[in-house]
């Protein structure tokens, strides 16, 4: 029997941090500042930063995040939203929240994300934004689809959720949109130990706004301009990703360096297909997704030697009973649906070891 290879390890990151993340926590417990205390405005300052934009608002989760962004915005009935087939449901569910239709464009074969050149095809004089999302940590061709925004007048919100951090010519995510939405679910890049999310953006009046809708649609305790959620960031959590902030950099370099392992290691294996990097973009690996023929196969392997997988994600979003009300065939998506019949994710975090690394390696090769 060989080594254990846990899909995630969140223990082991915690051990590491322990003395000051429980100190921080304990100091929010006693100061009882729970919800929207000096923890909150701290890390909404020092997150602006970290992404090179003004503002930051927290907020309770990702999902809300980008309902609460495109609420902000104006986006509603009547209104579309571009996405893609290839994400996890929060993105599209946040747009059906606000009253707008879910409209998907299909992924680019080697990046798995948007395709820049199925865009504008779908462009109608319905459509609001376009919603890139930065999957596995790999960032959507930004250039291209700035372009598309501003020939077209469409707003850009960036769902960042699984790519805090990655760089794309240099800036970081978070920084090319209208707004950015960012999840700090604790198994993300930085994660809470809770639900958490944040808005990020240049722009003054939807900071307000995106703030004011999360908190029951006002700004002053009790004078409501508008009906809002409650969606606000804990303290608590608050406190959490101030500490973990300090390491992202450095936990996001050794996801790097270990997907470069992985790359390096299954390089001549045949029938495995390792990520594409885009030129002028660092990636932060949330996930390392490659592609074989026989999945289940190589994923029941594993599971046997003791190495965690999973599949990110087994369909895409139009073959769900969740979207049969969009009427989209089979054969609608080819590139994302032959991508999630092939797809599986191997062990990726920061503490991963280079032994352990090849332990997946050999028992990828010796299974297929
Ligand atoms: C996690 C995630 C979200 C939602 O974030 P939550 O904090 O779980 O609500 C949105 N989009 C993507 C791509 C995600 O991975």
């Amino acid at each position: 029997m060989g080594i254990q290879v846990p899909f995630v390890d969140l223990k082991t990151q915690y051990q590491s941090i322990k003395t000051e993340v429980n100190k921080e926590i304990l100091s929010v417990i006693e100061s009882c500042a729970f919800v929207k205390g000096p923890a909150v405005k701290k890390f909404e300052q020092d997150f602006a930063s970290y992404c090179n934009a003004k503002y930051c608002v927290g907020v309770g989760n990702g999902s809300d995040a980008l309902y609460l962004a495109m609420r902000a915005m104006d986006i509603g009935a009547g209104d579309e939203v571009i996405t893609t087939p290839n994400t996890f449901i929060a993105t599209s569910e946040s747009i059906s929240q606000t009253g707008a239709k879910v409209v998907l464009v299909d992924i680019n074969p080697q990046t798995y994300n948007i395709d820049v050149n199925k865009i504008e095809e779908k462009i109608t004089s319905k459509t609001k934004a376009l919603l890139p999302v930065h999957l596995f940590g790999q960032p959507a061709d930004m250039d291209p689809i700035l372009a598309i925004a501003k020939k077209h007048n469409l707003l850009v919100i960036e769902d960042c959720a699984q790519a805090h951090g990655a760089t794309y010519k240099s800036k970081r995510v978070g920084s090319f949109g209208d707004a950015a939405c960012f999840s700090f679910y604790p198994g993300k890049n930085l994660g809470a130990y809770g639900d958490a999310g944040a808005v990020v953006t240049n722009d003054e009046k939807l900071a307000e706004k995106v703030a004011m809708i999360s908190d029951h649609g006002s700004l002053q305790k009790y004078v409501h301009q508008m009906e809002g959620v409650n969606s606000r960031l804990d303290s608590v959590q608050a406190a959490v990703l101030n500490v973990k902030l300090k390491y992202i950099d450095q936990w996001n370099a050794s996801r790097l360096k270990n997907a470069h392992t992985y790359n390096e290691l299954l390089k001549d294996v045949a029938g495995v297909i390792t990520p594409y990097e885009l030129e002028g973009t660092k990636p932060v690996y949330h996930l390392y997704v490659i592609q074989v023929e026989n999945r289940e196969e190589l994923g029941k392997k594993l599971s046997e030697k003791g190495i965690g997988n999973g599949i990110h994600y087994p369909f895409s979003l139009h073959q769900m009973p969740a979207y049969e009300y969009l009427g989209l065939k089979q054969g609608s998506y080819p590139v994302a649906e032959e991508f999630s019949q092939k797809i599986i994710s191997l062990p990726m975090y920061p503490e991963l070891t280079e032994s352990m690394i090849e332990y997946v390696c050999e028992t990828i090769q010796s299974s297929i």
